[in-house]
């Protein structure tokens, strides 16, 4: 089972530890062969060095498009050491064994990131001979170790010292697998740059994921669960998010930080939402952030309880304070003053996640529903419609406050489950209608939540998600005292609803544009 290893190959982009590495094998009587810039590498740090050109007999050639891309090379990986004739082959040809290779591959996801990198760069920043290399030694990894990242050099060099120079077919399978899942990850990042040039709808994507967070457990205990990112991606849910207090992410605490964070970033005034179980239970904008917060927290103080606090603003002692009274589960913010970051730590469990992203939401970004066996691929629903495109269909029109408060309720109400109600007034949502299969439901829920909070529906505004397809859900709020109503429009009953309006003097737009979120 165990292989000794007595030649290895080593061709790194990345040259971290590999002189230590090298070293290390050298020490242990194995023969050390390498392209150009690896070899070079090593010589400097005083290490004996074959070059390929010597093993291969052949010079690297095309700019080093053609270094290790030879049969000798790869006869020496792939041949099958117990079998009597693939021995014989080796020994006619002369070809020496390789028993371990260690690669790591042309920097291309670094390259594409660069800003104003040409095509060119690219191109040429797709290795050819790296994961044919990687893909061989990983094939035959009965016969051969794959080494692919550089944390794991010492492990390797620390069974090869134990063992006499030998290295064990479990370790080596392990690597192997490794090996697979390291040069997949390449393969879907290039496929991902070629389809992000294409302008329709991608035809050839392959989507592929990676671990980034071990979770405790899925939506409920008895579910397993990790958080992955899309390879490739120039920026997930935690890339630049630190945690700096609590306990560790949940799988819901992920989802409703997804939400929360959408939420806040479609507002330019300090904004704060409260997320409970993926839906908005209050959101607010306002001239400061501590005021936006109790307006968010006035909507529905019940629910808030336990939830997912969301700002886009820096939070300062005083509202750190005024957390520290509720019972909080996580607090997402770009920045924390020090007194108000001691004043949250002060509770051991609130996770408190600082971002430090300053990009909005991706542009060009899918957006996935898995489906049995296979995944539902969409555009993501960003944005508002701009107002030019919105229409008056009443004969009342909104004031300018109005207004406001209907692009405020739109945009809070494009992260409500459907079917979705809002209700606001003074950029803040007074009582939210979620995850409804009935439309007027929907607005009874808002109404109530509204009443049970204490707060006025007089003067307020409603956003609706998607069209009222009859007039009874408008006719319900407007009783309560809503005084200006936003939809989409489009259904056939349409003119009765706006007949409904009319009759009572509320202004009504329609945005033409639906924002179903199921
Ligand atoms: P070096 O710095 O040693 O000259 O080059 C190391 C890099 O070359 C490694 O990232 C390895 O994957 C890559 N490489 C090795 N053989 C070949 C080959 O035949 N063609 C290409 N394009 N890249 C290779």
């Amino acid at each position: 089972d165990e292989v000794r290893v007595r030649r290895a190959l080593l061709t790194v982009s990345d040259k971290r530890g590999i002189v230590d590495f090298a070293r290390g094998l050298a020490e242990l009587g194995v023969e050390i062969v390498s392209t150009g810039g690896t070899a070079q590498e090593l010589r400097r740090a005083g290490l004996d060095v074959r070059a390929v050109e010597d093993y291969t007999g052949f010079p690297e050639i095309l700019d080093g498009r053609v270094k290790t891309l030879n049969p000798r090379i790869h006869a020496g990986i792939l041949a099958v050491r117990s079998d009597p004739a693939h021995a014989e082959t080796l020994r006619q040809l002369g070809i020496e064994p390789i028993d371990l290779v260690c690669v790591n591959l042309y920097p291309f996801e670094r390259v594409v990131a660069r800003r104003g990198v040409s095509d060119r760069e690219v191109i040429e920043n797709i290795d050819i001979g790296g994961p044919t290399l990687i893909r061989a030694a990983a094939k035959n990894h009965a016969f051969c170790a794959v080494v692919v990242s550089p944390e794991s050099y010492d492990a390797v060099l620390e069974e090869l010292r134990e063992q006499d120079g030998a290295i064990s077919f479990r370790t080596r399978e392990a690597l192997a697998a490794e090996a697979f899942a390291y040069t997949a990850r390449y393969e879907a990042a290039i496929s991902r740059w070629f389809s992000g040039r294409e302008e329709e709808f991608p035809q050839h994507a392959t989507f592929a994921f990676e671990k980034v967070l071990d979770l405790a457990y899925g939506e409920n205990p008895h579910q397993r669960a990790a958080y992955y990112a899309e390879v490739g991606t120039r920026s997930h849910l935690l890339s630049m998010v630190s945690k700096l207090h609590g306990r560790d992410l949940s799988f819901n605490n992920l989802l409703d930080l997804d939400s929360g964070r959408r939420v806040v970033e479609e507002f330019e005034l300090p904004a704060a939402v409260i997320i409970k179980h993926n839906n908005p239970c209050g959101c607010a904008v306002a001239a400061n952030l501590r005021d936006a917060f109790e307006k968010a927290l006035e909507c529905d103080p019940q629910s808030a309880f336990g939830g997912v606090y969301c700002f886009n603003r820096s939070v300062d002692a005083a509202l750190a304070k005024r957390l520290h009274e509720l019972f909080v589960e996580l607090v997402f913010a770009p920045g924390y003053d020090d007194e108000a970051l001691e004043l949250l730590m002060r509770k051991p469990n609130v996770r408190i996640l600082w971002n430090q992203e300053r990009r909005r939401a991706l542009a060009g970004e899918h957006d996935f529903k898995r489906v049995r066996g296979g995944i539902l691929v969409q555009d993501r629903d960003s944005g508002l419609e701009p107002r030019e495109q919105m229409r008056v269909v009443t004969t009342a029109r909104p004031t300018e406050e109005q207004w406001g408060d209907l692009l405020f309720a739109m945009r809070v109400c494009k992260h409500v489950r459907s079917n979705a109600i809002v209700l606001a007034r003074n950029g803040a949502t007074v009582g939210i209608g979620a995850g409804q299969m009935s439309r007027v439901d929907s607005v009874r829920i808002a109404l109530e939540k509204a009443r049970i909070a204490g707060l006025d529906v007089a003067g307020a505004v409603m956003a609706s998600d998607a069209f009222f397809p009859f007039p009874d859900g408008p006719e319900l709020a407007m009783e309560a005292g809503v005084s200006a109503i936003i939809q989409p429009g489009g259904s056939q009953r349409d003119p009765e609803v706006i007949a409904a309006c009319d009759r009572r003097g509320v202004p009504m737009v329609f945005t033409q544009r639906r924002h179903f979120k199921h």
